[in-house]
């Protein structure tokens, strides 16, 4: 009765443990939350007035399916302010999330068996989008060893006639490396297409995060509003595309989703004009808990080699504790009710660690680091 495919994808663990957790929660136990992906702050405030103004107005109607064009052009003048690269807003299409625009890119882009090289660990909803459209993610190695470094010449590697992608996502989810332009520029001048997630731009607290398009316009740029305006409920993203795809990507959506919400569109607009004052603050509030989190993970147990610089993870060695990174969580989860994401749902690589999200508290994140110490004491 139910299809292959839909049998056939993985779900996405760390929304098992986070229902887990909030089962925990229905029966009274406080959780300290650690596991997801997710901003804790409220969405700024100006992008709440302009979505009201938006609705008030009237603008409740489908919008032309590439996205309204005032917030195409100020994606194009955010990509010159920030990265200096020139951007036509008829090269954007504004979707409902970036996981749709995942799915558009992908399925523009790909035929069956067609391959595209992920790094392991990997977002997890990478390599399952691809197998849901018949593509075969390849995977490479990045390494606790080397730094979490996705390395140009094992990319090149496994360049071989079927490879017409190569993903890559810096500031990293779950790594939270950050790519230096030296690396990234060798990367783009490798020949399949690049498929660059940027999604934790501007979450960077060491260094510069680079746009793919400083180097080549061979390249897919990925992008939304989830991470740096708070804004996961809005559903909002968007792809920057070579101008001959836009056509094609557009088809796509207007049979899958027609368009992107309307006043979620004229809220992000003003994201991108006004809201630079509360992104700051909000980076400097993540950049205040990772200094206190990363020595913090160290002194409970956990081993950090290299510290990240980006996004808000920090992945954690837990090894010596556990190489079942699945069961490990869930214990805690059950024993210290903190919820963690297993580093295996990030691959291979990650099994043996745990993703810290620090999107939470400085308080909270207090709490949820006493608590695991204490669980660890059972393992001195
Ligand atoms: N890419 C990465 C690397 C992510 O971490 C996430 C969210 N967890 C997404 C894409 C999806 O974001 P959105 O809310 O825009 O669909």
């Amino acid at each position: 009765m139910i299809s292959k495919k839909a049998q056939e994808i993985p779900p996405f663990i760390v929304m098992d443990v986070l229902e887990k957790a909030q089962e925990l929660e229905r029966s009274g136990e406080r959780v300290i939350h650690m596991e997801v992906g997710e901003p804790d702050f409220d969405t700024p405030e100006c992008v709440n007035e302009a979505c009201y103004r938006a609705i008030c107005d009237g603008k409740t109607h489908y919008t032309h399916s590439l996205g309204l064009v005032e917030l195409r052009e100020a994606i194009a003048e955010d990509y010159w302010k920030k990265y200096h690269v020139t951007v036509s807003p008829d090269q954007i299409l504004i979707a409902s999330g970036t996981s749709p625009a995942l799915l558009l890119v992908f399925s523009a882009l790909l035929e069956p068996g067609d391959e595209v090289i992920l790094p392991n660990p990997y977002y997890p909803c990478y390599p399952n989008i691809i197998r849901f459209i018949d593509g075969s993610p390849v995977f490479v190695d990045v390494l606790e060893e080397e730094g979490f470094q996705y390395l140009p010449e094992m990319i090149s590697e496994k360049i071989g006639p079927r490879v017409k992608g190569i993903m890559i996502n810096s500031p990293a989810n779950p790594t939270g490396n950050v790519m230096g332009s030296e690396r990234m520029a060798r990367i783009a001048a490798l020949s399949p297409f690049i498929i660059s997630d940027e999604i934790y731009h501007g979450l960077v607290y060491e260094g510069k995060a680079h746009s793919i398009l400083e180097f080549t316009d061979h390249a897919f740029v990925i992008n939304g509003f989830s991470k740096l305006y708070a804004m996961t409920g809005w559903r909002l993203g968007y792809v920057i595309a070579p101008v001959e795809f836009v056509r094609p990507m557009q088809k796509l959506q207007q049979n899958l989703f027609i368009s992107a919400s309307s006043f979620a569109q004229w809220g992000a607009l003003a994201g991108l004009r006004d809201a630079e004052k509360d992104v700051r603050r909000m980076r400097e509030t993540y950049d205040q808990r990772r200094r206190f989190l990363i020595p913090r993970l160290r002194e409970v147990g956990f081993g950090i080699k290299v510290e990240p610089t980006g996004a808000f993870y920090v992945l954690a060695n837990a090894k010596h504790y556990s190489t079942d990174s699945y069961g490990l969580a869930f214990d805690i989860l059950k024993e210290a009710k903190v919820g963690l994401a297993p580093g295996i749902d990030f691959g291979s690589n990650a099994e043996g660690f745990l993703r810290v999200s620090y999107a939470n508290s400085l308080e909270n994140i207090k709490e949820g680091t006493d608590r695991l110490e204490k669980y660890l004491e059972r393992y001195r």
